[in-house]
């Protein structure tokens, strides 16, 4: 189905290397957008940021964070400058509070390797990964974040798990579970917790056991985090969608990074009943701004979640196709195994990732 009304996408660019990677992902939007058609995007740009702290005493105004909920999808690059921070010392991170404020409680983090690619495991089977971490991302051991005890001799950091915050995260991982199997997926999902150890997460544990009640078609177990981190690097690809607490998730995610063959690969959606951001999983890597060294990829795979996410919830077939589409043309400027990133050991900077992505898009 064609969509009428312009859709308006909030572009936050951010700090470090997020223009130059926000830059030829917007163009090859465009691109796809006028290859596949039934659809129009409109861009506002919204400023936040270390760099605007800087500037202005505000990381996050409250014209910003209108700015973004008003629109109908949020493109973020990356927040945050090593050497800029609040006066008690805590670093920049409006892409934490954006979570928060707009209530984003389920941090999509796919894994998905593609051939061609330069990866850390051997095995063949891992050039065939694709598995879905969700994070929760409101509440656990993040909740405790500007709220620490410290004194001389202890300090304490609370965690909180609601009931109502794990059912809608772990509804969110089974609803997935579920679109992937129509898509040829197993259609299992995997509680990742620490239930032999803490009540809150055997509290957790409980309340996805509920959930996957509920959907009996998607089968259900679980795993101690420790032994998931094992699971990750010995057999990955016996994995189809985790769904985890928020801290767990964080570290997992980096490892599911690495699987993918670095930083610069991992994209990441985080979302809400009503609004969404849509993320490479990096951070503003300063130590390689201004170099052309940055790698575009998780930042174009983000936005093709972004098409992915407005065409489930707009009914709209052309922006699902969009995504795809967009999916592949990175797929396609790998295939042949000589585009190597340099966080790989290559010598394939922004240009030429940008470039071969396009010129796959032109040619799909
Ligand atoms: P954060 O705390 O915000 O996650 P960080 O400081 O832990 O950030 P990154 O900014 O992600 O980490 O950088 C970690 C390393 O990965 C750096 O060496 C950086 O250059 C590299 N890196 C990150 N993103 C990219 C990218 N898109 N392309 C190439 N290298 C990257």
């Amino acid at each position: 189905m064609a969509i009428s009304n312009e859709l308006r996408i909030a572009v936050m660019p951010g700090d470090g290397i997020g223009d130059e990677i926000m830059a030829p992902c917007l163009e090859l939007l465009e691109l796809v957008r006028a290859k596949v058609g039934g659809f129009a995007l409109g861009y506002d740009w919204v400023e936040a940021g270390a760099g605007l702290y800087a500037r202005t005493g505000e990381a996050l105004p409250d014209a910003a964070i209108r700015r973004a909920s008003d629109a109908d999808a949020i493109l973020l690059a990356a927040m945050g400058l090593p050497d800029v921070r609040y006066p008690d010392g805590r670093e920049i991170v409006p892409q934490v509070d954006i979570r928060e404020i707009l209530d984003l409680y389920a941090g999509v983090r796919p894994v998905r390797t593609f051939p061609g690619m330069r990866l850390p495991l051997a095995d063949e089977r891992a050039q065939h990964l694709d598995l879905v971490l969700v994070r929760e991302s409101t509440e656990g051991l993040f909740w405790g974040r500007g709220k620490s005890f410290v004194d001389k001799d202890e300090a304490h950091d609370k965690m909180v798990i609601t009931r109502i915050g794990t059912e809608r995260v772990c509804q969110y991982a089974f609803e997935l579970a579920q679109r992937r199997k129509a898509r040829g997926h197993e259609g299992r999902v995997t509680c990742v917790d620490k239930a032999n150890v803490l009540g809150s997460m055997a509290f957790f544990r409980e309340v996805f056991d509920g959930c996957a009640g509920r959907y009996k078609e998607i089968a259900a177990d679980h795993c101690y985090v420790d032994a998931m981190a094992l699971k990750l690097i010995r057999n990955p690809w016996d994995n189809d969608v985790l769904v985890t607490e928020n801290m767990f998730g964080d570290i997992l995610s980096d490892a599911g990074a690495a699987l993918m063959g670095g930083m610069g690969l991992a994209p990441s959606a985080d979302i809400g009943d009503k609004h969404a951001v849509f993320q490479p999983c990096h951070g503003t890597a300063p130590d390689i701004m201004g170099t052309g060294k940055a790698n575009p990829t998780a930042m174009i795979l983000s936005a093709a979640m972004m098409l992915d996410w407005l065409g489930e919830r707009h009914n709209s077939d052309k922006l699902v196709e969009a995504g795809d589409v967009l999916d592949q043309a990175v797929r396609t400027a790998f295939a042949d195994g000589e585009l190597v990133p340099y966080e790989m050991g290559g010598a394939a900077g922004l240009r030429e990732i940008s470039g071969r992505v396009k010129d796959a898009l032109k040619a799909a």
